[in-house]
């Protein structure tokens, strides 16, 4: 038995269909699952399908990219049912914000010489978040790279050649936006956020009095040791802790679901923890 609360679809910029992701994660063992695809929910009907063939309990997600204090970080908003709702209704001007991006992103390749059209980067998405990740793509059908990874140290990467940022929420937003539907926000990788040494107690403390629900401790990315300190710190402040691989398929390789880059373990009162956070 296996739990991981942190998986990409094709819908956004991992690559499988989201019914053969939870194929993938059931033969992986896992029985409770998280689609978190960036900034859409378009994903969770067909997964939710094949999730009740297959027997996994799966929690609808959304994973955002935030700013806070002049810093970046990315939310996962768990218990985010397809239809209306105040988180939901965002998420459209986030999509029409890539579109603009995107556009934009094209226009400073053309002027770099790289031949690419926005039609191009479009198809390589099979849902409405589209992003450096299909640029990459559309970059590698022309010949230019080999892999998204390439494509982003050479060009996409933050502050890269090619990199324009685009429309986010803050923090606070996201937080109050999610509560006020009964979904709980955690901050996902808590390693891409740049704090001083050891100064992860600070940021949490201040984000739980807005109403951050918990901090992804069991993530691909984190040392050991990160992940126990993490958890640690959660349960310290009354949040969650959670975990999950940010399995992207090819996408990012090196991410296997549940286990990671091979010692992940995601313990299963994650689950508990939660949905523990709801009302
Ligand atoms: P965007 O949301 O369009 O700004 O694209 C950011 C996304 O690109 C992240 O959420 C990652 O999933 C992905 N990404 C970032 N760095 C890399 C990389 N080096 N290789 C592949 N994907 C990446
Ligand atoms: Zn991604
Ligand atoms: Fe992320
Ligand atoms: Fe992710």
């Amino acid at each position: 038995m296996a739990v991981d609360l942190h998986l990409h679809s094709n819908v956004s910029d991992g690559t499988d269909p989201p019914a053969v992701l939870m194929e993938l994660a059931a033969r992986a063992g896992v029985t409770v699952a998280a689609l978190a695809d960036h900034d859409t929910l378009d994903g969770l009907e067909e997964a939710a399908g094949a999730a009740e063939r297959l027997g996994i309990r799966l929690i609808p997600a959304v994973e955002l990219s935030v700013d806070h204090e002049g810093s970046k970080m990315h939310m996962l908003v768990y218990f985010t049912e397809p239809g209306p709702g105040p988180l939901q209704d965002r998420l459209a001007a986030l999509l029409q914000g890539r579109e603009e991006r995107n556009t934009l992103m094209v226009d400073k390749l053309n002027a770099l010489g790289f031949e690419i059209t926005i039609e191009e980067v479009e198809r390589q998405a099979n849902g409405p978040s589209v992003g450096r990740p299909h640029i990459a793509d559309a970059l590698i059908e022309r010949g230019y790279f080999s892999h998204r990874n390439e494509a982003f140290a050479d060009l996409l990467r933050d502050g890269g050649a090619a990199y324009l940022p685009r429309t986010r929420l803050t923090a606070e937003e996201a937080i109050t936006l999610a509560r006020s539907a009964n979904q709980v926000p955690v901050v996902a990788h808590a390693k891409t956020i740049p704090v001083p040494d050891g100064g992860y107690r600070a940021l949490f403390e201040d984000l739980a009095t807005i109403g951050l629900g918990g901090i992804e401790a069991y993530h691909s990315m984190h040392e050991p040791e990160l992940r126990d300190h993490l958890a640690e710190l959660a349960h310290s402040l009354g949040l969650a802790a959670t975990g999950g691989s940010d399995f992207h398929g090819i996408g990012k390789r090196d991410y296997k679901i549940a286990t990671g880059t091979g010692d992940l373990r995601i313990p299963d009162w994650v689950v508990d923890d939660l949905d523990a956070q709801r009302s």
